[in-house]
């Protein structure tokens, strides 16, 4: 495959790729598959694929992070993480940064890891329970949950009726036993 690629050229792709250029389009002028162009550089110039091992692409940062480039990169703003190189691209991240904004993925609950995919409360049962349980839920949900209610008395007034009926005859057969 590498052998279309004639090794004088080998200074320029290694340039372009530091500037960001990427794989596909240095390989079309060559005639050349993405792969190939890695493979060429990998074998001659290794350091132009990874400049250094402080600095990660942003499909490893987002594997380490565990969540998806569109959300790393939201993760990434507002913690105020800049990439340590950007160009039109590529951006590279600093690897302690990136392990350091996986370690702030905890459980609101329960304080552990969070596994890939989520984003606020773990998989364990109780977690996900007591996130969801009424007094836990933001102001804003809370009233957003209220008017909904209030919206389906209005609507169903014979069912709410009967709902407070029963209520009543609970408590009142409480206050008896
Ligand atoms: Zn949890």
């Amino acid at each position: 495959m590498t052998q279309k690629i004639p090794l004088e050229d080998g200074p320029i792709i290694a340039q372009k790729r530091r500037k960001g250029f990427p794989l596909e389009k240095i390989g079309q002028e060559y005639g050349v598959t993405r792969e190939g162009i890695r493979r060429f550089l990998r074998d001659h110039y290794p350091d132009s694929l990874y400049p250094s091992p402080d600095l990660i692409s942003i499909s490893e940062a987002k594997e380490i992070v565990g969540v998806s480039a569109d959300t790393f990169k939201r993760m990434a703003q507002k913690l105020e993480i800049k990439p340590e190189y950007s160009s039109r691209f590529i951006t590279w991240w600093s690897r302690n940064l990136v392990n350091k904004m996986a370690s702030r993925r905890v459980c609101r609950i329960c304080g552990e890891p969070l596994p890939k995919r989520h984003y606020a409360i773990c998989n364990n049962e109780r977690c996900r329970k007591e996130a969801y349980a009424y007094r836990n839920r933001s102001p804003e949900a809370r009233a957003a949950h209220q008017k909904a209610v209030s919206r389906w008395q209005k609507e169903h007034p014979e069912a709410y009726e009967e709902i407070r009926r029963r209520v009543w005859l609970k408590r009142r057969h409480k206050g008896h036993a």
